[in-house]
């Protein structure tokens, strides 16, 4: 209506606090959004309008406050039937609103910009698909990005049921949280229903000319949604994803008590999209789960878990909600517990713990000793820092920390608080004490001291064990306790005590718990009894701490395959690469205790983890001048494998995988350019080959050329582009450097396989001027405040080229606080992996006689 009433008519961009978001909710309680959505021009070009009317009260009429939008420009504001006045915006990103009534009823219309490419991501974006030319639009909220769609109370504590209607052109499919009813014929207008009490961080809004598969669960619809470029493999993949659906549904609703409350529960699986997000009843996520080929088991695995995830926060989140973003770190901690107990009832205890440790619980542990650790419960005054603390503390310490608590009542009275929690706290916003509250309830733990000490101070402790013994039995065992807390954090930890078997292998003689708390522990049940290879702790990985085993387990600590169980091996494994993370280690000890593993694992998946552990040693913890016979010996480990007796299609898929990565000399080449050759259907294990011999100078660029027009996946053209830039030629690094910057960045999986290429381990000589105009980019960037582009530019770090100057280069970046939060800790992360793994080649270069290879305290 009134272009004055905003000014110059752009409302842009601004934040928001903790204070004045607890103020706003302390004075209104909303009720109804009625949101109408045009996106019929997003066919075209990236412009939309929205209508917004909203209900709401005010605890203390006559006072005033703000309503949350970003939009090119507003066309209109009535407040109870008054149109504002020119001075209704406040500041950026805000329409004042004021005086208020006890009831109050809101109109917004405004028209509103679509993001691409490097804005991907925030409120909705445009996407269209480069094989095909086809628009496709969706919506991410999380964690304040709703007012760029709608005018809205984008805050999680003001929740509100959304009654949405959506105008489409007419051959498109949109979806959203509430069950959809198509248009009439000859109509473009989508209904929705009404949903439950929501915050805005869950609202969705996705449309397209979509590819739909629809399944179900009990009388729920359950709808997956691709761009038709991907329809093959949607068909594909669908039905083991409704199944999962179907399994993780159940199980919820039997762990909780509590059914699910949607109408319907969606996927949309979409280009661009980082991630994946728990919007109620309409999962949004990356189209790359949607296979182009037959995928590893690892591959399977982690798309299993994810889905579990953003089921879990269908309860943990959605039904009951965080008050402020502080509590965000309970939400995805919930789901990722919760996700991994419900994997371990379809892939067995040990596989899904041993999972978790190496993809989460490993990340957590670097997190919590890099500068940038904080408590896993800390302050978060602001978006910024909301955003900021989405890392490894918040998903994986807080997951084992639940995963400790649990196993300290025991998983029935867990279970038991968790049920009471979602039943009376259902709709509501809640804080940590309202949990705790409830685990006191039924365990009698004194929770709020629990929390204290685990959720409110970071750091991770040491356990150092200590034996003494003569004639081959113990005269004393105890367990030293070394911690950052002050009072010292309460350890319930297992021991387990593993004796040789004469066969080369280690059986488990008896598993003891012992407490520790301070000063440490004295193992008395072992006083008199034989000397075992090796005393573990925390074989069952459910305390997290860091751990050192003593002077006489160190051999077999060593030789992690020799144990019996899966996840006593994982954690042997890790905290020998924890111990190289500490440079008391060189890479190669973890590189050949990962190989000897590569014999005995079985699961394809944790063979895969396995390895991709020892790649990591094997090129960022190994000096350049000795990788090239680390990976050799890990590609061997892989060939040895392959070619003995017995096992399954997926391990071998696994292997080869593994092997590829690794592969170095000639022979390794030739190998990779037979499998490249024979293996026409698996498409993810053909694009490793052609990235490993390109890499290697030893095919052309004309093979990826075709490689590209052979393989159906729609994105193979980006695929081939990215794999060129890792040719070790400086023409194919510049490509590969503009490719890394241009502005129209590839989706975030893309980044990552842009840096895998480009990054080669073995280039270092050829990449080192590279990190330096990387760098120069970078702090252009900063210069041209173009964030979004500086986070996708930071992703791609190199972790395997690091100069000295380089490293002192990416702490000055990361310090500098002109840098958005999330993106400094990103950066200085980075930088204290790279110092750390710089002291780590130091001790391989030390030479033998100088370096300590032992594995025990000394
Ligand atoms: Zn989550």
């Amino acid at each position: 209506m009134d272009d004055e009433l905003v000014g110059a008519g752009a409302v842009v961009d601004g934040g928001l606090d903790r204070r004045e978001a607890a103020e706003r909710a302390r004075l209104l309680e909303v009720g109804e959004y009625e949101v109408h959505l045009d996106l019929t021009r997003l066919a075209d070009c990236p412009s939309f309008s929205s209508r917004t009317k909203v209900g709401f009260t005010c605890g203390e009429p006559g006072a005033s406050t703000w309503i949350d939008l970003v939009a090119e420009r507003v066309t209109n504001v009535e407040l109870n039937g008054v149109a504002l006045e020119g001075d209704a915006v406040v500041r950026p990103g805000r329409i004042r609103l004021g005086p208020l009534l006890a009831e109050n009823t809101l109109l917004v219309c405004a028209e509103h910009s679509a993001g691409s490419g490097a804005t991907a991501g925030r409120g909705l974006t445009r996407t269209v698909d480069p094989s095909d030319g086809r628009v496709y639009v969706w919506s991410q909220c999380e964690a304040f990005e709703a007012r760029r769609i709608f005018a809205c109370f984008d805050q999680p504590d003001l929740k509100a049921t959304f009654h949405l209607t959506v105008a489409v052109p007419s051959e498109w499919i949109c979806v959203s949280n509430g069950i959809s009813r198509a248009p009439d014929r000859g109509a473009d207008t989508w209904r929705f229903s009404r949903t439950p009490r929501l915050p805005t961080y869950v609202f969705a809004v996705c449309a397209g000319p979509f590819h739909q598969v629809e399944g179900r669960y009990q009388d729920i619809p359950i709808r997956l949604h691709s761009r038709q470029s991907l329809r093959g493999q949607l068909d594909r993949s669908a039905e083991e994803i409704i199944s999962l659906t179907q399994r993780g549904l159940a199980h919820y609703e039997e762990q909780f008590a509590v059914p699910y409350a949607g109408d319907s529960y969606d996927y949309v699986f979409l280009p661009e999209f980082g991630g994946a997000m728990e919007n109620f009843g309409c999962v949004c996520w990356t189209d790359e789960v949607i296979f182009r080929s037959e995928p590893s088991s690892l591959t399977r695995q982690m798309r299993a878990t994810v889905l579990l995830h953003e089921m879990a926060h269908m309860w943990f989140g959605n039904l009951v909600t965080m008050r402020w973003w502080d509590g965000l770190w309970l939400n995805e901690s919930f789901a990722d517990w919760a996700a991994f107990s419900a994997l371990a009832t379809i892939i067995g205890e040990g596989e899904s713990w041993a999972s978790f440790l190496y993809r989460r619980k490993r990340g957590g542990y670097r997190a919590d000793q890099a500068p940038t650790t904080h408590a896993v419960n800390g302050a978060v005054p602001d978006i910024d820092a909301a955003e900021a603390s989405v890392d490894m503390i918040t998903y994986a310490k807080g997951a084992s920390v639940l995963r400790q608590l649990a196993a300290t009542i025991g998983e029935e009275a867990f279970r038991a608080a968790l049920r009471r929690y979602f039943t009376r706290n259902a709709w509501r916003n809640t804080e940590l004490s309202d949990l705790l509250a409830e685990v006191h309830a039924v365990s009698g733990l004194d929770a709020a001291s629990w929390a204290r000490g685990w959720l409110e101070r970071s750091g991770t402790d040491l356990l150092t064990v200590h034996t003494e013994h003569k004639r081959g039995t113990y005269t004393a065992v105890s367990v030293r306790h070394r911690t950052p807390s002050s009072p010292p954090l309460d350890h319930q930890v297992r021991i387990g005590v593993y004796d040789d078997t004469g066969s080369g292998h280690l059986a488990l003689r008896q598993q003891l718990t012992l407490r520790v708390n301070g000063d440490g522990a004295e193992l008395a049940e072992l006083a008199g009894a034989p000397v075992a290879s090796l005393l573990l702790p925390n074989d069952d990985d459910r305390d997290f701490v860091k751990m050192r085993v003593d002077q006489d387990s160190t051999a077999s600590l060593a030789q992690p395959w020799r144990l019996p169980f899966v996840l006593p091996r994982a954690v042997a494994l890790t905290t020998l690469e924890d111990m190289m993370v500490d440079a008391q280690l060189p890479a190669s000890a973890v590189v050949d205790a990962a190989c000897g593993c590569v014999d005995v694992e079985d699961s394809p998946a944790q063979l895969e983890q396995v390895v991709s552990l020892a790649y990591d040693a094997a090129t960022i913890w190994t000096p350049p001048e000795k990788r090239a016979e680390s990976l050799g010996r890990i590609a061997d480990a892989c060939l040895r494998r392959l070619d003995g007796p017995g096992h399954s299609r997926q391990l071998t898929q696994s292997l080869r995988y593994g092997f590829t990565r690794a592969a170095v000399r000639t022979d390794h080449l030739d190998h990779v350019a037979t499998l490249l050759a024979r293996d026409a259907d698996d498409h993810a294990l053909r694009w490793l080959c052609l990235q490993r011999l390109v890499g290697a100078c030893w095919i052309g660029d004309e093979k990826l050329d075709s490689e590209a027009t052979r393989d159906p996946d729609p994105d193979a053209p980006a695929r081939a582009s990215i794999v060129r830039s890792a040719r070790g030629t400086a023409g194919a690094k510049d490509l590969g450097l503009k490719l890394m910057f241009r502005e129209h960045l590839p989706c975030r999986t893309q980044r990552e396989w842009l840096s895998d290429a480009f990054w080669q381990p073995l280039q270092g000589e050829l990449l080192a001027p590279y990190v330096h105009a990387y760098l120069a980019q970078m702090r252009m960037l900063l210069t041209e405040e173009r964030y979004d582009a500086l986070y996708a530019a930071a992703v791609a770090f190199p972790l395997t080229v690091a100069a000295d100057d380089c490293v002192e280069g990416l702490a000055d970046l990361g310090s500098d606080t002109r840098v958005p939060a999330r993106i400094r800790k990103m950066l200085l992360d980075r930088w204290d992996l790279l110092r750390r793994a710089t002291r780590t080649h130091r001790l391989a270069l030390a030479g033998d006689s100088d370096a300590p290879t032992t594995c025990g305290n000394q």
